[in-house]
């Protein structure tokens, strides 16, 4: 049973709260995935470490050839933003195909099967 809802601000703080609380606690970023594996589970997450606050996770930047696109930015983000739509086309489209519209607003791509293919490329 879910005991603590966590919500930290930084990424060290998250480390923080994943060590503190050992093999009890998961991440938990749009939780389209989360959410359903946690009804299937025989033995569910006590704790969860909310990653969706952490400004750090959601920025999408360019430095030098390289794209760097945060661990929390959702395919909606992915999808509109004028430096991936520039550098990374096939990325952005693959990201706005992605299941539905509430979906993509939520869901974030680290994990996203679909669009990570084009991510590798
Ligand atoms: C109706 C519906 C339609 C969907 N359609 C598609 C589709 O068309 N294509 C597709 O590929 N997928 C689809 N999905 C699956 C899902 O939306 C994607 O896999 C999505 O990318 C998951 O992102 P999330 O932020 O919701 O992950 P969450 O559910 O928050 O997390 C998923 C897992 O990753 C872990 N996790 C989250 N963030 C991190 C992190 N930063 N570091 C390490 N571990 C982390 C969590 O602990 C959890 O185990 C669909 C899901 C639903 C419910």
């Amino acid at each position: 049973m879910l005991q603590e809802y966590l919500l930290p601000t930084t990424v060290d703080s998250a480390l923080i709260m994943l060590k503190d609380h050992g093999g009890r606690a998961r991440l938990i970023a749009g939780g389209t995935d989360l959410i359903l594996q946690e009804e299937k589970a025989e033995k569910k997450a006590q704790i969860l470490v909310d990653i969706s606050r952490i400004q750090d996770l959601q920025k999408i930047e360019k430095k030098g050839d390289a794209l760097f696109i945060g661990a929390c930015v959702t395919h909606t983000e992915i999808a509109t933003s004028p430096l991936v739509k520039k550098h990374a086309p096939a990325l952005a489209f693959s990201c706005s195909c992605v299941g539905g519209k509430q979906i993509r607003n939520i869901a974030t791509s680290r994990k996203s099967s679909d669009s990570i293919i084009c991510g590798c490329c």
